[in-house]
């Protein structure tokens, strides 16, 4: 059972956008993209902010915007410059559809300015396009990301079960835009969010500084940490061996192919598979650095061996597609994955004479 009715009252929701507006105005936090906003900045914080924290974007953003200043800068940039800037930051293929879209809307006579057009350009979504458009122009599009699931979760105190993220979003959209401040979507859409980022937390919510909990069905039970009610996806774990394979001021890395789902143009340590080499051969060399890192509910565990490089065996790694040495000199040229670059950095630290 929900309770969600009082909430869609007409007057009972006027209240409901009056206190969260007044709340906003006053507690939301001052970031680059909010102090001078134009809209290509709000299309690169929302790319940059998809599954990222604020505070992990902040220094991004603010040489992004330095390097790629606007929609036809971005677009005419090299493939290789808009990567190396996101280096770090996760999510590669965010990157790439923010470079694509740039080109899409460099090519248009002026950018689209409703949701639906929005949807139509390249790597746009429902939650983008609404962020975008109602942030930019105005537009009465309701976003619903985790944050806003959450509240509205805990507002009307729904015990509904959802597979995944994905079907809680769905299942909160109608009631997001029936809640949706139609005089001021951007600040109504930015308000919500703000409030699940810096009240409404997942593990303490602060209900006592809470603009709206008059509103709130959770609150009133004292359960607010049980809403929403995700099912939880068991942890996959896996093991895997990489190889430092080092050779006259060189180091032997793999670049993933262009049209790799994930990863791709960037470099990373050879797994035994881009070498052609068995599991067993990689182990076979001394461990250098054992890592574990999570990927949504992936959790892995990376080995690093050394691998002596044997001449014949080097000709052949050269062959081999994907393979690249890269010299130690030239490392901060390319693009590695965030954690390969600390790794290696580390293992060259340890290695120093
Ligand atoms: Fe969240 Fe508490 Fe506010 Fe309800 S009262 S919306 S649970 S912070």
């Amino acid at each position: 059972m929900t309770h969600s009715l009082p909430l869609r009252l007409p007057a009972t929701r006027a209240a409901f956008q009056r206190a969260l507006r007044a709340w906003y105005r006053t507690h939301h936090r001052r970031l680059p993209w909010r102090a001078t906003p134009s809209l290509y900045r709000t299309v690169v914080s929302e790319f940059m902010l998809q599954q990222t924290r604020v505070k992990t974007v902040l220094p991004y953003f603010e040489r992004w915007q330095r390097e790629l200043p606007d929609f036809p800068a971005l677009a005419a940039a090299p493939g290789v410059q808009v990567l190396k800037l996101w280096e770090g930051l996760g999510y590669y293929a965010r990157a790439r559809r923010l470079h694509r879209l740039a080109r899409a809307i460099a090519a248009l006579s002026a950018p689209p300015r409703t949701p639906e057009a929005w949807r139509a350009l390249p790597g746009v979504g429902p939650y983008t396009a609404a962020a975008i458009t109602s942030l930019a122009f105005g537009s009465p599009a309701a976003c619903v990301d985790g944050n806003v699931v959450r509240v509205l979760a805990r507002l009307t105190a729904d015990g509904t079960v959802f597979r995944d993220s994905a079907s809680a979003v769905r299942h909160f959209q109608p009631l997001a835009s029936t809640l949706l401040d139609r005089r001021d979507p951007g600040t109504h859409n930015q308000a919500l969010m703000e409030l699940g980022a810096m009240v409404c937390t997942p593990r303490h919510p602060n209900c006592p500084a809470c603009p709206v909990r008059r509103f709130c069905a959770a609150a009133d039970r004292g359960e607010p940490g049980d809403y929403p009610r995700v099912a939880r996806r068991e942890p996959e774990r896996r093991e895997v061996l990489r190889a430092w394979c080092a050779h006259r001021g060189r180091l032997l890395l793999h670049r993933a192919a262009a049209g790799a789902r994930r990863l791709a143009d960037l470099y990373e340590l050879p797994q035994p598979s881009d070498l052609g080499l068995a599991d067993a051969a990689v182990r076979a060399g001394p461990l250098l650095l054992r890592k574990r890192r999570s990927i949504a509910h992936l959790q892995m565990a990376e080995s690093i061996h050394s691998l002596p490089p044997a001449t014949g065996q080097q000709r052949g790694f050269a062959r081999r597609t994907g393979l690249h040495w890269v010299p130690l000199a030239r490392l901060d040229q390319i693009t590695l994955s965030g954690p390969h670059r600390r790794w290696i950095e580390e293992i060259l630290r340890l290695r120093a004479p």
